[in-house]
């Protein structure tokens, strides 16, 4: 393809991308095929010929889309959103056309500065002190691993990484039991093993860990000769919005000398909104380390994922390495590499940039804050659909609900749900039973939007009961 052909098929592209978004609202929100149904209709070997744009692009229409689930739909409620806002999509655009690998500063000096700024301006959004850096990982995964990674280097005197852990005892992690479960993950894969992972349960209005728990946990652990390694506290869990009272934790914390971690992976983007901060971050400048996904609910594509550190040393000592090839000269830089476990990283930073001026702050804040309104409302009139029952009130914009009948009921509405197509939901689990979660984020969602998870619901509910 020469770079004649590449503009007119960007063109065509961007045309293309438009009318799709255009007409998104007509689709069925999830993928109606069947397991099989879109690799059936593929060629199972590579061609051995050229092939025309024109036929790979009809193919990509008649057999991929039809395969694709609409994370931009307006009336996608389920997991959480992945919102992409259009003018993100514009610098998506441009940085895989100049596709530039952007791990070192030299590498790519304006992306290395670009994502500076950008972790800046995020962090007087959030209305975190100045006392914070940060890095753009990939994902909330990533940025939770480096953290866990971090607390258990600082545990063992920074000899993991050389010695191993072997014969290092039992190293302890302690949270709640509504953090996600790439927590669970990164004390698998950093060789703290689950068992080591301390789980307190999550109680009162917000599913948050009790401090005197932690604390007698913490204490116990010592007793029996474990090292406690650090705390990871949520402010909007995965199932159900779980938040931990920050404050308290980190009393626990400075008590005992451990290294905190807050995964804010969703609920962070709403931490624009200073009446929201207010009532949800107190305290959160002593954390030491605190990611949130601006592509969860802000509107930067996929992927974008902050992590803030009150102090960088401690990850760049865990994760820092520097062999001949990557090694650079000249005035000190910043190499964002050496903040994460991948070396190659993209320029995520420009999406944010693109994001921010479009809307201001302002724009941002304004789509939060209707969300969050508008899911109060649903709650409430699926609250009084005849036999249903909320299962756990909003936090800020998820709240959950049961049908009438048992775990498989609520299984079968969530499944001919989907099937529909009108909304997407998904279940979750709460206190040892099925719930079916909503939660309200996509970008160009509309009140009447929201309010049709309502109708829809008891519609289908009417078919299957
Ligand atoms: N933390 C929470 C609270 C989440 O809800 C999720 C994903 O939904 C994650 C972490 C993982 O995010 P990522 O996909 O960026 O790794």
């Amino acid at each position: 393809m020469n770079w004649d052909d590449f503009a007119g098929w960007s063109k065509h592209i961007a045309d293309w991308g438009a009318e799709y978004h255009k007409t998104l609202g007509d689709r069925p929100v999830r993928a109606q095929t069947k397991p099989g149904e879109i690799a059936a209709q593929l060629p199972a070997s590579p061609p051995d010929q050229p092939e025309e744009m024109a036929a790979i692009l009809q193919d990509f229409e008649d057999i991929v889309m039809p395969g694709m689930t609409h994370w931009q739909h307006p009336r996608f409620f389920a997991y959480f959103p992945a919102n992409a806002a259009p003018p993100s999509m514009l610098a998506e655009q441009l940085v895989n056309t100049v596709a530039a690998q952007c791990m070192l500063w030299q590498t790519s000096p304006a992306a290395t500065e670009v994502e500076g700024l950008m972790v800046d301006w995020m962090r007087q959004a959030l209305g975190l002190a100045d006392h914070f850096a940060g890095v753009i990982q990939d994902s909330a995964s990533s940025a939770s691993l480096s953290a866990v990674l971090t607390m258990r280097e600082r545990a063992t005197g920074f000899t993991g990484n050389r010695e191993g852990m072997s014969g290092k005892g039992h190293l302890r992690v302690y949270c709640s039991d509504q953090v996600h479960s790439s927590i669970d993950r990164a004390c698998w894969v950093s060789g703290i093993g689950q068992e080591n992972l301390v789980k307190i349960p999550g109680t009162g209005a917000r599913h948050g860990m009790d401090a005197e728990a932690l604390d007698a946990a913490i204490k116990a652990d010592i007793i029996a000769g474990h090292t406690p390694a650090g705390i990871i506290a949520i402010t909007g869990g995965t199932g159900v919005g779980g938040c931990d009272d920050l404050s308290s934790i980190i009393k626990v914390a400075k008590a005992h000398d451990l290294y905190t971690h807050l995964d804010a992976a969703w609920a962070g983007s709403a931490m624009i909104c200073p009446e929201i901060r207010e009532e949800f971050w107190q305290d959160v400048d002593a954390f030491d380390s605190i990611v949130f996904n601006p592509h969860k609910w802000l509107g930067a594509q996929f992927d974008c994922s902050i992590q803030f550190l009150r102090d960088a040393t401690p990850q760049l000592n865990t994760l820092k390495i520097e062999p001949e090839y990557l090694k650079t000269t000249g005035a000190a830089v910043t190499n964002y590499s050496e903040w994460t476990i991948p070396l190659g990283r993209r320029f995520r930073a420009l999406k944010l940039w693109f994001l921010i001026r479009s809307y201001g702050l302002t724009g941002l804040q304004t789509r939060i804050r209707n969300h969050v309104q508008w899911a109060h409302e649903l709650c409430e009139v699926i609250r009084e659909i005849d036999g249903f029952e909320i299962s756990t009130d909003p936090v800020l914009s998820l709240f959950s609900f049961r049908c009438p009948g048992d775990d498989a009921m609520q299984q079968r509405l969530v499944d001919a749900i989907n099937d529909d197509g009108r909304i997407y939901l998904t279940q979750g689990a709460f206190q040892g039973r099925k719930i079916i979660r909503v939660q309200v984020g996509q970008f160009d969602t509309t009140r009447d939007d929201v309010m049709a998870v309502a109708s829809v619901t008891q519609d289908i509910w009417e078919s299957i009961k």
